[in-house]
């Protein structure tokens, strides 16, 4: 499997924990990704709209053959497979969001995509567990998620493995 991605997972809905888990069930018996390595579920408080449960989150990194809008497709899908509502509120509650972090070192911005994801440098509950897994990783632009994740680390409630 030929391309490296990041992908960060989030649930704050119905035992968020347990939807973490089902989603990775789901998709290691997909077989479309080749899991390579999970972060611990780091516990955080939602962005946006504060009157909404805190969330669980982890980044795993995998490889693929799919390109990246085959990608974003797949896991467009498996959102709405497991519920997602793709009608609710800008950053409101929902029972998963998959979100492409990285894809390779590819720099993209179209329509439906943008990668490095765009909320990638200033997100706790994406850092954290990304400099978890892989601290030496360099982002396109030249920085060490490890240098970065730093400056956020206080924001995580609690870490789970
Ligand atoms: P955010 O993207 O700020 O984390 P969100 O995850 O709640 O917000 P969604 O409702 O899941 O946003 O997705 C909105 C749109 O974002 C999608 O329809 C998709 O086309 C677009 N998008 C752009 N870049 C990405 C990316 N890197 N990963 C996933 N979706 C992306
Ligand atoms: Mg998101
Ligand atoms: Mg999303």
């Amino acid at each position: 499997m030929k391309n490296t991605v990041y992908i960060g997972v989030g649930s704050n809905l119905d035992s968020p924990s347990l939807q973490i888990d089902r989603v990775m069930e789901y998709l290691r018996l997909s077989s479309i990704l080749d899991i390579a390595s999970i972060s611990s579920k780091y516990f955080t408080s939602p962005m946006g709209p504060q009157d909404q449960p805190d969330y669980v989150n982890i980044v795993f990194k995998a490889n693929t053959d799919l390109e990246p809008l085959e990608l974003l497709d797949f896991l467009q899908n498996v959102e709405n497979e497991m519920g997602r509502d793709r009608d609710a509120i800008r950053w409101g509650a929902r029972i998963i969001d998959l979100d492409i972090l990285l894809f390779n070192d590819f720099e993209i911005d179209c329509d439906r995509l943008t990668v490095p994801h765009k909320g990638l440098t200033e997100r706790c509950f994406v850092l954290s567990p990304l400099a978890q897994i892989d601290p030496d990783l360099v982002l396109p632009g030249g920085d060490r998620i490890g240098f970065i994740a730093q400056k956020y680390a206080h924001e995580i409630k609690k870490i789970q493995d």
